[in-house]
């Protein structure tokens, strides 16, 4: 992992305003601290610079890793992952509506708590995914 000063963690921190640019999860709403991703990984020749950075989530960043692209599970085609520093997250993300577990009525919408609870049950499932042994592995 590179070094990454705090200066620049701040920086990264301050444009994000505390949401993963992923997920956009407060950090405010997790369990761990929000880590500075390298949006391009050293690995893949992504430098340590702000515009090559942003604010992850635990779980986006263990699901990211140094990824840089996936199969489309509907196209079958190799794909680049979103790129917060490039492509808009409205244009590939939406919130979802949120229901109150145990109720028929539905909560707000577009309200920080809705978003925030959607996205808290985005990761418990992602965790939840994430945790399942992969089939055919032993
Ligand atoms: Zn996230």
């Amino acid at each position: 992992m590179a070094d990454i000063d705090a200066a620049l963690r701040e920086i990264v921190r301050l444009r994000a305003a505390g949401l993963c640019e992923y997920c956009r999860i407060s950090e405010r709403f997790t369990l761990a601290e929000h880590e500075i991703d390298h949006v391009i990984a050293v690995k893949h020749g992504g430098q340590t610079i702000a515009e090559n950075l942003a604010l992850c989530c635990a779980v986006c960043n263990r699901f990211k890793g140094s990824d840089i692209a996936s199969i489309d599970p509907e196209t079958g085609q190799l794909t680049p992952l979103f790129n917060p520093r490039v492509d808009h997250w409205d244009d590939h993300y939406q919130f979802a509506k949120w229901r109150n577990p145990g109720s028929d009525r539905e909560g707000p919408r577009h309200s920080l708590a809705s978003a925030d609870e959607s996205l808290r049950e985005s990761q418990r499932a992602a965790t939840s995914a994430a945790l399942r042994p992969q089939q055919g592995c032993r």
